[in-house]
């Protein structure tokens, strides 16, 4: 059956950048911005990072603030953070040369199962089984697994399905077959079992229950968040912070924004504003609507309502602000929210 699944994989295999290539950062680089990212969204973010940083060393070398500007739009900013503290420890402690086993691997920031396994056996050749969503699906409906995939259970059962039928002599050509086929054959939607390597021993085909796998557990809930942005203009000037605290966006910069647990309107911005000390009782200003977005995050539903305070004297300063030109702050990661309102304008 292994042998089947590759000679379909060796035929029908797409060809991406990462797949011509041992050496480990490449690999790295590509399985950190792949995950939870469709191929055509990540290959140019691959492109511009292999293009800026051609080494685990000189991608360490980068600020962090170089490095989420590079990101920007990708979302999961901490991937980038964690890829970065990742690089410089390979640098300064590993002489920039990358552990070749799965269990080294797991020791750095931001490489789980997954990425530990798809570099070890793709650069070193370990016969360690990778299993992504697209693994699992495939696994699912050939054996027939009942267990959620994302459950703890379910990951352990996984796991152990794809390391017995890893081909432990290929490690790095049966992972990227499985990947593959589940990728453009073994799909959510409609799969393509008439054209499939595994059609004549998959338990999923011979039972007509395609849809019934995988299975999922319920899904947790997704909370509503409501963001108010206040651009306080002064001329060409405005003013941003860097979010610090454990939430969404760490270390990306952003507009003055007040969160409440609703919608305000104008009058109860006004008054918050106020609270915040952002305007004071002798300053004259003017308070506009501009526009609102919805913007969905994994388990979040972010409601961004965008204002403009526009001062008539001059506004030297906003305590907890940076006041930036406008036309600098393009050099600021901001989150996609903030690049998809600075579009529109
Ligand atoms: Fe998936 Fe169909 Fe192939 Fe089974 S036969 S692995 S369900 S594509």
């Amino acid at each position: 059956m292994q042998k089947k699944l590759h000679n379909w994989y060796k035929k029908n295999k797409r060809d991406l950048p990462w797949r011509n290539t041992k050496d480990a950062y490449t690999i790295w680089l590509s399985e950190i911005i792949l995950q939870q990212t469709r191929i055509d969204q990540g290959l140019p973010y691959f492109n511009k990072f292999l293009l800026n940083y051609t080494t685990v060393i000189e991608l360490a070398n980068a600020t962090e603030k170089e490095i989420l500007k590079l990101w920007q739009g990708l979302g999961y900013y901490s991937r980038a953070r964690n890829m970065h503290q990742t690089a410089i420890k390979i640098k300064t402690e590993m002489g920039g040369n990358f552990p070749s086993t799965f269990d080294e691997l797991k020791k750095l920031k931001g490489i789980g199962d997954y990425t530990a396994a798809a570099v070890s056996s793709f650069a070193f050749g370990e016969a360690k089984a990778v299993v992504d969503g697209n693994v699992q699906r495939v696994l699912s409906r050939f054996f027939g697994i009942k267990n959620p995939i994302n459950s703890s259970i379910g990951k352990k059962v996984f796991f152990d399905a794809a390391q017995k039928f890893l081909d432990k002599k290929n490690p790095a050509l049966h992972n990227q077959a499985m990947m593959e086929l589940g990728s453009l054959v073994c799909k959510p939607q409609n799969p393509d079992c008439l054209n499939c390597p595994l059609q004549e021993a998959c338990f999923a085909f011979e039972n007509n229950l395609q849809t019934q796998f995988p299975v999922k557990a319920k899904k947790l809930k997704v909370r509503n968040r409501y963001f108010h942005y206040v651009l306080i203009q002064d001329k060409n000037k405005t003013f941003i912070r860097q979010r610090i605290e454990k939430d969404i966006w760490q270390n990306l910069f952003e507009f003055p924004m007040i969160e409440f647990d609703k919608k305000l309107n104008e009058i109860e911005l006004l008054e918050k504003i106020v609270a915040e000390k952002w305007i004071h009782k002798s300053d004259k200003f003017q308070f506009n609507y501009i526009t609102q977005f919805k913007h969905q995050l994994s388990h979040q539903t972010l409601f961004a309502s965008f204002w403009q305070l526009e001062f008539f004297t001059s506004k030297k300063n906003v305590i907890g602000f940076e006041k930036i030109n406008w036309n600098d702050l393009e050099k600021y990661a901001v989150p996609r929210l903030i690049e998809k309102f600075l579009e529109s304008r």
